[in-house]
């Protein structure tokens, strides 16, 4: 599977209890790695939401393959909570196959940020799964003519620039937002996943009769999001984790009942 936004394309695959990995370009990076995928071996750097294996199985085989083939270090970001146990199994799955992994271990709490490219910043924030669970933002900063300068003719701008004064403003967006695996509480939590240019979050029941065991097991059913549609002011509402007991054409079905003009911005990533 294969999506792109503008500049920002996303790759992989995502079923539920099954597989779920992406790779964001720019930069390259992966969100979550199923159990292992080709696709992944470019990633330098990796952000685990939570310890399923459905999420997390392929981390050892990534980081065997980007050792044996050259791939260089790999950073890998996961909730602190995890830390101790993925090192652990990494240094088992390493031993196991007398390979030698080169990582670095990045144990991350809501809020904390890493670089991963010019401009591009990967900030944790909490999610509501039945383990310790985090989402991931990637922002990117841009810079733009202050609004002070805005009515200032191109000659001037020019003259103060090569004075030296600062004549633009740095923001901040939120260019494409991950949750893995959680419940919809998520989005009263972290408002700012309503205004992600692309929410990428999981949708992983459909059939009325699922509403409270996707409560019960942390996941998101179609109703809640039927709830809350008005608010999405996404570009593109990406959907995964796609229950296998249905298929992509009932999805399809469901959004376009129940999520009225939402559905015009709404994708899936469901393979
Ligand atoms: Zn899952
Ligand atoms: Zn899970």
């Amino acid at each position: 599977m294969r999506l792109t936004f503008g500049d920002l394309s996303l790759e992989g695959a995502s079923r539920g209890g099954d597989r779920t990995w992406f790779r964001v370009h720019p930069p390259g990076l992966a969100f979550d790695v199923g159990r292992g995928a080709l696709g992944l071996m470019g990633a330098r750097d990796v952000f685990v939401t939570h310890g399923h294996l459905d999420h997390c199985l392929g981390l050892p085989f990534v980081l065997s393959y980007r050792a044996r083939h050259g791939g260089g270090s790999t950073r890998v970001g996961c909730p602190a909570a995890i830390a101790d146990a993925l090192a652990g199994w990494l240094e088992d799955a390493a031993r196991l196959e007398g390979a030698q992994y080169d990582f670095e271990l990045v144990p991350m709490e809501p809020g904390d940020r890493l670089s991963v490219g010019p401009d591009l910043t990967v900030e944790a924030f909490a999610t509501a799964h039945v383990v310790p669970s985090l989402g991931y933002h990637l922002t990117r900063s841009r810079r733009c003519l202050a609004q002070r300068y805005r009515d200032t003719p191109g000659p001037e701008l020019a003259a103060l620039r090569r004075q030296g004064v600062e004549i633009e403003d740095e923001s901040e967006e939120d260019w494409l937002s991950y949750c893995g695996d959680t419940a919809a509480r998520v989005l009263d939590q972290e408002p700012r996943l309503f205004a992600s240019r692309i929410l990428l979050l999981e949708c992983t029941f459909l059939d009325p009769a699922h509403r409270e065991q996707a409560a019960r097991y942390g996941h998101i059913h179609i109703d809640d999001l039927a709830e809350r549609a008005d608010r999405f002011t996404n570009e593109h509402l990406v959907l995964c984790h796609l229950s296998r007991r249905h298929t992509v054409e009932q999805l399809r079905d469901a959004v376009v009942e129940r999520l009225g003009s939402l559905a015009e911005r709404v994708e899936w990533a469901v393979a």
